[in-house]
């Protein structure tokens, strides 16, 4: 063996690769004997702690480089020696039913690993490279969604008033906006989960090629972008129907923004859509630029929610740093009230503490210093003043000076209050609202 290294982490239940149950244990006797095997234990233990859902190895002539791809984030991992490496790259592949002498041509295979009660299915992808092989593996198991807005980070406060305007008789248009990939679709449930669903028959149209989950008590109405149909096709049937909200995921242009707001306008049909953006003052923008009559629009708008994904600091390792006064002023935080601020501690291979013993790596977050992702809800409420400017002065300078002296609190304020929490990291914050 090329050294002594065991694995340590919670026991894993293999279902390895085979063509029936007596061939996947033959193969299981085989890996455990196997030098590669603790090795391979411990990157499946650590991928499924770090919620991993890519993980590559670069096997390069001199080692073995590792990266993953935790929560939108690659993060380079200390690489291994080739001989440990090669070792755990043949068990792997004999996990996953590959030939491990196969180097060059491209490989697929998986297994599943139960770790505390919960299955993962991991799949290997090999393949050779100019500089030797490279390896990935994805990590695939049922995640539990949040799905409501308090659950993805809401403040209650925030979450009330929102909740006051889409229960009011009157919501008129209300606009949902998220950066596409990065909770797009769990703000829509948010919002729509926020609704009173119970005791109003709520719709969703949308495009047969482009059905999002389905949500509770929202029934799903489509029409066939490929046959010509668009969202306005299924309107008069439903109608038909009596619905009392009607919910649209994706209005491509202007015309069809006025189509939605005539039907709401004529029926009194409260209505929902979306669109990407970066901030609720953005995405009102962003609608205007399709075009739509712009007093209608600025009439019917009553409010829009923006969703961000922020990675929330490892509890176990933050490490608490005492903020300068100028700091604080800056970020316009109250300087008495906070007494420190977090900051994630990165864990590198060989770091020392105070009295010279190697630190461990922190086992809850594997040395990344974050552990899963919250969400910052923005709300913003239109008023006739925010009105007015966006039909004679629709800038996004004007907008959102205007919907900050009415009391309007902004992604970067709302997630202030989580850095002062110690919930994330201002350089966190930084890099989530920089994108
Ligand atoms: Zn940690």
């Amino acid at each position: 063996m090329s050294d002594d290294f065991e694995y340590s982490g919670p026991a894993i239940q293999w279902t390895l690769a085979g063509d029936d149950a007596t061939q996947q244990e033959e193969n299981l006797d085989k890996v455990e004997e196997s030098l590669g095997f603790d090795h391979a234990q411990q990157l499946v233990a650590d991928t499924v702690a770090r919620q991993a859902l890519t993980t590559v190895l670069d096997f390069t002539s001199k080692m073995v480089a590792q990266r993953a791809h935790v929560d939108g984030i690659w993060h380079k991992l200390p690489p291994m020696d080739r001989e440990s490496g090669d070792q755990m790259l043949a068990t792997l592949k004999q996990m996953a039913g590959l030939n491990v002498k196969e180097r060059r041509q491209r490989q697929e295979g998986s297994f599943t690993a139960l770790i505390r009660k919960i299955k993962y299915k991991v799949r290997l992808v090999s393949q050779g490279v100019k500089t030797g092989e490279r390896v990935a593996i994805y990590l695939d198991w049922k995640r539990p969604i949040p799905e409501t807005l308090d659950e993805l980070g809401m403040r209650p406060s925030a979450f009330d008033q929102l909740t006051d305007v889409l229960r009011s008789p009157d919501l008129g248009m209300f606009l949902v906006t998220a950066r596409p990939g990065e909770g797009f679709t769990t703000a829509w449930r948010g919002v729509m989960n926020a609704c009173d669903r119970l005791v109003r028959d709520f719709y969703v149209i949308e495009d047969a090629t482009n059905v999002e989950p389905e949500i509770i008590n929202v029934k799903s109405i489509t029409f066939d972008s490929e046959a010509g149909e668009d969202a306005m096709t299924p309107i008069p049937n439903l109608l038909l129907k009596e619905p009392d909200v009607l919910a649209f995921t994706d209005l491509p242009d202007g015309t069809m923004i006025d189509k939605v707001i005539n039907l709401s306008c004529d029926h009194e049909l409260p209505v929902f859509t979306r669109i990407p953006g970066k901030g609720a003052v953005d995405a009102t923008l962003s609608m205007m630029v399709m075009k739509p009559d712009r007093k209608k629009f600025a009439k019917l708008l009553t409010g829009v929610a923006c969703m961000r994904l922020v990675r929330v600091l490892c509890e176990k390792c933050r490490v608490g740093y005492k903020p300068h006064p100028s700091l604080l002023q800056k970020l316009g935080l109250p300087p008495g009230r906070i007494a420190q601020l977090y900051k994630p501690f990165i864990f590198k291979p060989g770091m020392l503490d105070e009295d010279e013993n190697e630190i461990e790596r922190c086992k809850n977050c594997c040395g990344l210093g974050y552990r899963g992702r919250t969400g910052l809800v923005e709300f913003l409420k239109i008023d006739d003043e925010f009105r007015q400017a966006m039909i004679s002065k629709p800038k996004l300078e004007t907008l959102s000076a205007i919907a900050a002296k009415n009391g309007h609190i902004t992604l970067k304020q709302e997630g202030l209050v989580l850095v002062a929490k110690g919930t994330t990291s201002l350089e966190e914050l930084q890099r989530v609202l920089k994108a």
